[in-house]
Order: C-alpha cells, then sequence, then structure tokens
C-alpha cells in the first residue's frame, strides 16, 4: 500500500465530466426563463475538503456551487485575526508529508514557516500545588506508584500504548486482523496498576470523554499516522495563520461561494439532486459533494434515505468536545514565580501553552480545554467562563493575578457549524461501521476529515475531497 496519492488524467477527468457539463446545458436552456442554473457538482462546506474538491473540479471545467453555513469560508480552519499574535483557534500544523497540502500551497504561494519557539519546561498543576516536568519524579507530591513515577502526566496514555504500533500501513486500521484492537482504551490502562489517580491525570489531554468510551484502535491509527507525518521532521505553520491558506484557494476559485447557506435537504429527484438551505432558498446538481462533519450532518434530511448502517454510523460517531480560549498579560508573571509559562493543570483550564511569536517568546496563552470539562464550560455564560479563566489563573498561578486580558473563547463543541473538534471512534465501531463512512449515496458523495482513510486532520480533509471527485469523475 502507501499513501494513494494520484491525479487522474487531464484526458480521463474530461471524460468523465462531458455527461455532467451536457446535462448542464440542457437543464440551462429548459429553465432560461427563470434563469435557474443547474450545476455539475454542488460542494456543501466551504472547509479544506470541499474547497479542494471545488479546486479540482474547477480545473476540469465543471460548473460549481459551493454553499457554505458560516459566514466566513475555512471551516475548522480559523485564524484569530483578532488575537495578538493571530493565532490558530483550529488546524495550525502542516505535517511534512501533508503531499496535498504541500502542494496547494506552492501553487498558491502561500508562505510557510517554522513554529517559533516558545519557552522551554512547563508547569505541571497537579490538585493545588505545582511542578515543572524536570521535577516531576522526584516532586514529593507525585501521587504516581514507583515504578511509573517518572512518567509525565500528559504522557501516561502514550506510555500505556504497545511500544510497537501493531498497525503496520497507514490503512492497515481497516483490515480484519485490526479489529483485535478495537477495545476500549482503558484496557490498556491495566498496566499501569489503573486507579483515580492516573483516571484524572489521563482525563486531562484525552481525545474524547471517558478512556472507555474511546476505541483503542482509533488511537493506534491516529498514532500510526502521526509516527508517518513526523517522519521527515516538524511540521510547520502558515506564516499569518492558516486561514490565509483556505482565503487563498477560496480566491482562487471562480465558481460563487454562498455563505450563511445552511443546507437543511439534499433530495434526489430524477437525475437531478436538489439542495435546499434553511432560509428556503434550492440548486440543484447533477452531483453532491457533502463535507459537513457527521455531528451536523445528522440533522440534513438525505432522500432516498441511507443505507441504515450508513445512517447509524452518522448518528453515533462521537466528536470530541473543544473548547479554545486566549489571553494576554499586562506582566511576565512566569517571570515572577520562576515556573514556566506552559502549563498542565487538573483544573478545569486543563491545559494552557504559552505561544511565541516571531517578535516574542510569549505572545499569547492558548488554553485548551477538551471531554467532559469543554462541555461544562459550554454551560456557562460568557461572563461566568471568563471569571472561571481569571480565578482559575489566579489560583494555579497567584503571580498572574490582575496582570490577565482575555481576549477570546471559542467552544468547537458549540459552534453549530461543526459540533465538534474532530470525529473518534468508540470501541466497537471500526468494526461495525467498516469504511462505510465514505459510501457515495446515489450521486451524493461524502468528504470531509472524517472521512479519509489514509492521512488525518488537514491532509485528510485534502485527501478526502479528491477521493470524492474521483467517485464523481469514475461514474
Ligand atoms: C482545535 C483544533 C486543532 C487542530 N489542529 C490541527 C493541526 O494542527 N494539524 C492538522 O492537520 N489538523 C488539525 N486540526 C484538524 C483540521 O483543522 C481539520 O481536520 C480540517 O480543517 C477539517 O476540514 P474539513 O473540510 O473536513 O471540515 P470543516 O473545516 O469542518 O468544513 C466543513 C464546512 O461545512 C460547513 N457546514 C457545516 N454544516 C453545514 C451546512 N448544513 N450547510 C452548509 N455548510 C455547512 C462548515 O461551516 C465548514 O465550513 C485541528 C482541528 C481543531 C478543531
Amino acid at each position: 500500500m502507501g499513501n494513494s496519492f494520484f491525479y487522474p488524467t487531464r484526458r480521463r477527468v474530461l471524460t468523465g465530466m462531458a455527461g455532467m457539463a451536457g446535462s448542464f446545458a440542457l437543464s440551462a436552456c429548459a429553465n432560461s426563463d427563470e434563469a435557474k442554473k443547474h450545476y455539475d457538482v454542488i460542494v456543501v462546506g466551504a472547509g479544506l475538503s470541499g474547497l479542494y474538491a471545488a479546486r479540482l473540479l474547477e480545473a476540469e471545467g465543471a460548473s460549481i456551487l459551493i454553499l457554505e453555513s458560516s459566514d466566513r469560508v475555512g471551516g475548522r480552519i480559523y485564524t484569530m485575526d483578532d488575537v495578538p499574535g493571530t493565532p490558530d483557534a483550529g488546524g495550525m500544523e502542516i505535517g511534512q508529508m501533508y503531499a496535498r497540502a504541500r502542494s496547494v500551497v506552492g501553487e498558491l504561494g502561500v508562505a510557510l514557516e517554522a513554529f517559533p519557539s516558545s519557552p522551554p519546561g512547563m508547569t505541571i498543576h497537579y490538585e493545588g500545588e505545582n511542578t515543572t516536568m524536570a521535577d516531576w519524579a522526584e516532586w514529593p507530591s507525585n501521587p504516581l506508584p514507583d515504578n511509573i513515577k517518572a512518567i509525565p502526566p500528559f504522557a501516561l496514555m502514550r506510555s500505556a500504548m504497545p511500544r510497537e504500533n501493531p498497525l503496520e500501513e497507514l490503512d492497515s486500521w481497516l483490515e480484519p486482523a485490526a479489529q483485535a484492537h478495537d477495545i476500549p482504551l482503558s484496557d490498556y490502562l491495566k498496566d499501569l496498576g489503573d486507579s483515580d489517580v492516573i483516571r484524572k491525570m489521563i482525563n486531562v489531554s484525552l481525545q474524547g470523554d471517558h478512556a472507555e468510551n474511546i476505541s483503542a484502535l482509533g488511537e493506534l491509527r491516529k498514532a500510526r499516522v502521526g509516527q508517518f507525518e513526523r517522519s521527515n521532521g516538524p511540521s510547520e505553520k502558515v506564516v499569518g495563520g492558516c486561514s490565509r491558506l483556505t482565503d487563498a484557494m477560496a480566491a482562487s476559485l471562480t465558481s460563487e461561494i454562498m455563505k450563511n447557506k445552511k443546507v437543511t435537504e439534499i433530495i434526489r429527484n430524477g437525475d437531478q439532486t436538489i439542495v435546499t438551505c434553511g432560509d428556503g432558498s434550492s440548486f440543484s446538481a447533477s452531483h453532491v459533494i457533502c463535507t459537513t462533519p457527521y455531528s451536523v450532518l445528522k440533522n440534513i434530511k438525505i432522500e432516498p434515505g441511507l443505507p441504515e448502517l450508513q445512517r447509524l454510523a452518522i448518528n453515533e460517531i462521537p466528536y470530541l468536545p473543544s473548547t479554545v480560549f486566549y489571553f494576554t498579560t499586562s506582566e511576565p508573571f512566569w517571570e515572577e514565580d520562576g515556573l514556566p509559562p506552559t502549563m498542565w493543570t487538573t483544573s478545569i483550564l486543563e491545559r494552557i501553552f504559552a505561544l511565541a511569536s516571531n517578535e516574542q517568546p510569549v505572545a499569547v496563552f492558548w488554553g485548551l480545554i477538551n471531554g467532559n470539562n469543554s462541555r461544562a464550560f459550554d454551560m456557562m455564560s460568557r461572563a461566568q467562563q471568563e471569571q472561571t479563566i481569571l480565578m482559575e489563573m489566579a489560583r494555579i498561578r497567584p503571580a498572574s493575578a490582575g496582570k490577565i486580558t482575555i481576549h477570546k473563547i471559542h467552544s468547537w463543541t458549540a459552534y453549530p457549524h461543526n459540533r465538534g473538534a474532530w470525529s473518534y471512534w468508540k470501541p466497537g465501531q471500526i468494526t461495525q461501521f467498516g469504511s462505510i463512512y465514505k459510501n457515495a449515496h446515489q450521486n451524493i458523495h461524502f468528504a470531509g476529515e472524517h472521512t479519509a482513510t489514509y492521512a488525518a486532520g488537514i491532509e485528510g480533509a485534502f485527501e478526502s475531497g479528491e477521493r470524492a471527485v474521483h467517485e464523481i469523475l469514475e461514474m
């Protein structure tokens, strides 16, 4: 196998599009009075996968309409342009092996750079006390049993996983032999001597709500992809933030991108597919590429209905609850208390990273709250959230009291266009659903990071958009 990455020849693409172009011409004539346009392809969602699919199709002459529910392009690529240091609230790391992403970056002249170095080290805040990562193993309040005392709390889960990843290839997770690993992630904790202390520690950076509810196979797959992505060196960032990439992709398209168009129905009608939005507007196309996350796709009516197992997968595959927040400080409180500015904590704030810019070693602090703490945060009003950040920071790092300015809080869980950071698998779901996640339904094709087989994250979104385009061309 390997990372399957190929482009169709131009001849093959044009042959594939010929039928669609013909039907477009006919329907445009038939409806010329109303000037109701029929498109070759409607792309639902202007995130990376949708923009990339549109880019590939447009290059081959297809007529395309992109419908986007929010008031911006980019989806989970979202640079906080109004926050000092313009940090990314979503995807930011471009791996060295992100072949498709890097190819588009090059074509559009988007600049990449190394991540500026933040101050070294990490403060560990455990149950009301502080130490540093360097001192953790010898720290008198370290509650771990002697044999694992030296493992930093954020590395506990990783250390419990098999040293040799049983997944040889990037798509091995879909092979029947891999199903033996489709078990609760918590099963691995037994070797660490599972305890409440360990559970509390691993929950801080867990990519889900509980280790019982996460498939170990899904995590092994992520680890396998990560190993591949890091095999050629550290990832890079887009200069000015990752939204510069999606902005450039959108600007390079000639197709219309309609924003504030929340798709609510995709209905097959003869050889046309009618896509209807929440404001009552509707559009027709020969094909639809739907890139919305499952978390919102489950609320889109699709007719004829999807096969039962596919519908079940869409309804049940979970998304990681995640909230991010940003603050700056009037003074460098970390110089006052002598601890590293970046923090791993057992507080509701979980992890707080000091992000550097090219000008400053600490340009802004980025808080990252996942899982149940994100849900708890979402239950608060904005004023309560701000108060919680200020009070918790004053408790964890007393030297920060009175010095913090909060700039932004963004919940991916509450954000109606995503309802979560990314999809993950519950134990048994990979076995139950297999590769159904990417099955086309008649002329409706599914893309988005959740439908990628080989890559994940940003590159997974590109891979999925490319695969959906191939499906259309090969029909
Ligand atoms: C906090 C965070 C950090 C991350 N860090 C990284 C990283 O460092 N590296 C990496 O590789 N990946 C990272 N990722 C993942 C990466 O950002 C995503 O995998 C990728 O951006 C997903 O692109 P997509 O096109 O699949 O989905 P999306 O970007 O979600 O695009 C879907 C689009 O559909 C729109 N939409 C939703 N519902 C409707 C509807 N009903 N009608 C019309 N439009 C609709 C949405 O508004 C959105 O624009 C991160 C993600 C998060 C949240």
